[in-house]
Parts: C-alpha cells; sequence; structure tokens
C-alpha cells in the first residue's frame, strides 16, 4: 500500500495490489517524480497497472470515495485505478448512519462514512490500531523489507534520471 493519508484498517486492504509499492508513485500530481506533463503521464499510467491486476479495486474505489466525500477531504493520489479527476466524476457513496462508539478502533472510518471529521478519541483508537495492525501481522517483517527494496530501486531509477538529464552529451556521440 502506498502511503496513504486516508488509510483506514479495512480487511480488504490485505490483497491490495500496490502494498510495498513506493509512496509517490501514486502521487504523480505531488510532482516529486512527475516533473514533466509526459512524466506525468507514465507515472499515472504505472500506476494504474498496478490498480489493473488489483482483486480489491472495487472495495478501494468504494472506500476512497467515501472518504473523500467526508467534511474536510480533498481528493489526491491514483486509487481504485483512477486519478482525482476521474473520480471526481463520479457520485459520493451512500452515507452510512450506523451509530458510533467513540474511542473504539473503527469509530474513526464510522464518523468519516457519515461525513464527519473523526473525534480525538476516535482518531487515538485508530492510530494505536493502525500500528499494532503493521507491527505484528505475520509477515510484517517481510512486507517492510518488501517495500524498502522496491522503494530503494525506485528512487536509484530516480536519481539516475536525474544524472542522465544533467550529463552534457559526449560529443563522440554525435557522429
Ligand atoms: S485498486 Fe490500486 S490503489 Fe486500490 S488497493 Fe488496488 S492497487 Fe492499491
Ligand atoms: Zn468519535
Amino acid at each position: 500500500m502506498p502511503l496513504f493519508v486516508s488509510f483506514q484498517p479495512e480487511p480488504w486492504r490485505d490483497r491490495a495490489a500496490c502494498t510495498g509499492t513506493p509512496p509517490d508513485m501514486f502521487f504523480p500530481e505531488i510532482r516529486v517524480t512527475a516533473r514533466t506533463l509526459d512524466e506525468y503521464d507514465e507515472q499515472v499510467a504505472a500506476a494504474k497497472a498496478v490498480c489493473d491486476d488489483c482483486p480489491v479495486t472495487a472495495d478501494c474505489l468504494t472506500s476512497t470515495l467515501r472518504y473523500e466525500s467526508g467534511a474536510g477531504r480533498y481528493r489526491h493520489g491514483i486509487f481504485g485505478g483512477l486519478t482525482p479527476d476521474e473520480r471526481a466524476l463520479l457520485p459520493a457513496p451512500e452515507r452510512e448512519v450506523a451509530p458510533i462508539r467513540h474511542g473504539d478502533r473503527f469509530g474513526a472510518q464510522a464518523h468519516r462514512n457519515r461525513g464527519e471529521v473523526p473525534c480525538g478519541a476516535c482518531l487515538d483508537a485508530e492510530a494505536r490500531y493502525q500500528k499494532v495492525w503493521r507491527d505484528t501481522r505475520p509477515d510484517a517483517a517481510d512486507r517492510r523489507a518488501q517495500a524498502a527494496e522496491v522503494t530503494r530501486a525506485w528512487r536509484q531509477r530516480q536519481r539516475d534520471a536525474l544524472y542522465d538529464d544533467r550529463t552534457p552529451t559526449d560529443p563522440e556521440d554525435e557522429r
């Protein structure tokens, strides 16, 4: 999963195809790595290719639309195989009106599903749960190692590209 501002502990995330991918790969609009429009398009295509192979695209899209329709939210990143602009054309999913148990680990999500900003007690409970979830899942170490390797390779490609840009053309090559 890319670093995910709208991250919520939902079971389907275990099957997300983007697990372990570099965070900035799914956020081309931040322009850290996509410096031209072509690079932006390439990065969008690369992220969408991951989503195309993902078994939980529908869950991801619904969750993202719900999150983004909440109070004080804005759209960002490639989620559910769509860019922020493409998601903006879709209607928000129905709000949930289930009662909220404040301070419960799923309370913050219940707030968002109602279009509210979560209260402090619910945000704290969610953060605690997410930390435990990340640190204690059986394959936590594997996932961290895999993510570190993918991220290292991604950063190296970015550095190589930057270096290529700055290397003057060897006149020998032009003959
Ligand atoms: S649809 Fe894309 S962003 Fe959503 S979980 Fe799957 S790969 Fe990740
Ligand atoms: Zn609450």
